[in-house]
């Protein structure tokens, strides 16, 4: 295909802003282009070379494109960085002077798409002396050919600055109706702002089919290549390919724990969530193990101590893997919030010794792919299974995450305090049976980082009511144990209670409770002797000068009695401050 044809494209999609008049263009032109052409054109049309997992880059930075333009046209770079400054954009810069050039020289040489793309390709591979001068002659070769519009999409496919609005839904949909539209009666109308379809449950699950090819190839090229010569059955047999990556599932929100129940199911399992990054871990049937973030990113060179306990400690020829790699601290063990070890991630260089000192431990806990087959249509539970005859857990290197079946909300909020006090963000809930969805926000995996009804708090205070509560002690100072074992205050609670005795936990029986523990009076205040605990749930805790803790309760509410505990026994301030550190990053 010549390219030009290709910039004609690209020209109709930068003159409109809206998204289905842009998908229409896309799938009109995809309908035309043959197979061979498909991997090239769709990677250009999305202003790469390389799919997005892919580590290679072009690298070619603004400075190296003004010598290239320079050498193309045999204008001086002084010149070229004038009109730069003008116009503010490289691209338009050389449509510019190409133009003016050619008005001189009239050269015909037609460019294809391939050629471009490869040229393209060929400066990723680059590298060692000379570099700089072969990468001017590859951009100069291409410029020389190019008509002025073409240089300027040249210039910015070079430098990642395509900016002509085909996002990942546009390619879907453009893929679905260049290749099905006909079929499932997909009509496009310019002035609507929908498309007509006939039967929209049909027209949905072709754009989902589209969709779940995508997911777990992560290449629109092969996704349109076997929609065009396989049809929807071909792309329900696509399947994933160890050593490039599939989208992560994903995870709902919950905000109590009967809410996740009721999304995941009972019993259900739920597990630590570590505050790491997530790491998809794929080794091939040759050994090779490549390592990928969430954003499908290879970061294989950044560990290579993941790759080791990756690669020692599973067993199986070839897998995937779904983990999370949390930082710990070296000395105490004990884990560490996600910056710290953030930054090894986009690390190039000093490797070893950020893997020295930022070590992380890999958490795995889910597994798509085993010894050749796909696990993503199997139970969760079957895969957890697996996941635990396969691993051998090395701990502070590689281990499986802490799971728990449950069903009831106490072992829940069991497993809350453990998770939190060992520096995690709180839970991951998971249905038992079910799949694994890549890419997808589906309600088979929700996390859960807040507990509203965590607190147990001691009673150091509190106030006699008002009017038909003058006689009850109605609204209670409630703290928590710091380091030194003082009580802090973290707020007043008085709703919760029942005004009557047999409605539950009464101002009666507070009353009751806490007249015998006064210690001092002062108008309606008292302060009380802190030996009552009370559970309190909140909407939030928030900074507070106001409290001795620094902290305070938002919209406190009193749960319960915990006649089963003891002062001493109260919350700590610590455990405050990591439910605090918690909720703000969600
Ligand atoms: P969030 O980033 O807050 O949307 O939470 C989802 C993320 O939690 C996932 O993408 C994982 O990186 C991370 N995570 C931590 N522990 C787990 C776990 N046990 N299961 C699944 N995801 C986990």
């Amino acid at each position: 295909m010549e390219y030009s044809k290709l910039v004609d494209i690209y020209e109709q999609l930068s003159s409109t802003t809206k998204r289905l008049e842009k998908t229409h263009i896309i799938s009109e032109f995809l309908k035309e282009t043959g197979i061979d052409d498909m991997e090239h054109v769709i990677l250009l049309l999305e202003g790469r070379v390389f799919p997005s997992y892919d580590p290679r880059e072009i690298g070619v930075a603004s400075r190296l494109m003004l010598k290239s333009l320079s050498t193309a046209t045999g204008i001086s770079a002084d010149k070229i960085e004038n009109e730069w400054k003008k116009l503010g954009d490289l691209g338009l810069v050389a449509e510019l002077i190409v133009k003016t050039k050619k008005q001189a020289t009239l050269q015909t040489t037609k460019l294809t798409a391939k050629k471009v793309f490869d040229n393209l390709r060929k400066l990723a591979e680059l590298e060692g002396e000379g570099t700089v001068e072969r990468k001017t002659q590859l951009i100069a070769e291409l410029l020389t050919s190019a008509k002025p519009v073409e240089s300027k999409y040249i210039v910015k496919t070079i430098l990642g600055e395509m900016r002509i609005g085909v996002g990942e839904g546009s390619m879907r949909d453009a893929i679905t109706w260049a290749f099905f539209g006909a079929k499932i009666g997909v009509k496009y109308a310019k002035e609507g702002n929908d498309i007509e379809v006939e039967d929209r449950e049909v027209y949905n699950r072709y754009l989902d089919a589209v969709q779940s090819a995508y997911d777990v190839t992560n290449e629109f090229a092969e996704v349109a290549k076997t929609a065009k010569s396989q049809g929807l059955g071909g792309l329900k047999n696509i399947g994933m390919k160890v050593g490039i990556p599939i989208k992560v599932m994903l995870a709902l929100k919950a905000d109590t724990i009967e809410e996740a129940f009721e999304t995941v199911g009972k019993p259900a399992a739920v597990e630590f969530k570590y505050d790491g990054f997530r790491l998809q871990c794929h080794k091939d049937e040759y050994g090779n193990i490549s390592l990928f973030t969430r954003r499908l990113e290879n970061v294989t060179k950044q560990f290579p101590d993941v790759v080791e306990y990756v690669k020692k400690n599973i067993n199986g020829k070839s897998f995937i893997i779904d983990s999370e790699a949390v930082g710990f601290n070296k000395k105490t063990r004990k884990y560490l919030p996600f910056q710290n070890v953030s930054q090894r991630i986009k690390r190039k260089y000093d490797i070893d010794r950020m893997s020295h000192n930022f070590p992380v431990e890999l958490n795995v806990f889910d597994i798509i792919y085993y010894e050749g087959k796909s696990l993503i249509n199997d139970e969760f539970q079957k895969r957890r299974n697996l996941l635990e005859k396969i691993i051998r857990q090395q701990p502070k290197k590689i281990v499986l995450s802490k799971i728990r079946i449950v069903s009831e909300k106490n072992e829940v909020e069991k497993f809350f305090r453990d998770a939190v006090n060992a520096g995690n963000e709180g839970l991951m809930f998971k249905s038992l049976d079910s799949p694994y969805k890549p890419g997808a926000r589906v309600g088979y995996m929700i996390k859960f980082k807040h507990m509203m009804e965590t607190l147990d708090l001691a009673i150091v205070g509190a106030e006699w009511g008002e009017g038909k509560r003058a006689k009850w002690l109605s609204s209670y100072t409630i703290a928590c144990i710091d380091e030194n074992n003082n009580f802090v205050e973290v707020g007043k609670a008085s709703t919760g209670l029942k005004e009557k005795d047999k409605e539950g936990l009464s101002f009666m029986e507070m009353t009751k409770l806490l007249k015998p523990l006064i210690i001092s009076e002062k108008g309606k205040e008292v302060k009380v002797k802190p030996k009552i605990v009370i559970e309190v749930g909140y909407e939030e805790i928030q900074k507070s000068p106001t409290y001795a803790s620094g902290f305070a309760l938002r919209f406190p509410r009193v749960e319960k009695l915990r006649d089963d505990k003891g002062a001493d026994e109260a919350s700590t301030l610590d455990y405050v401050k990591k439910l605090y550190n918690g909720q703000k990053k969600s």
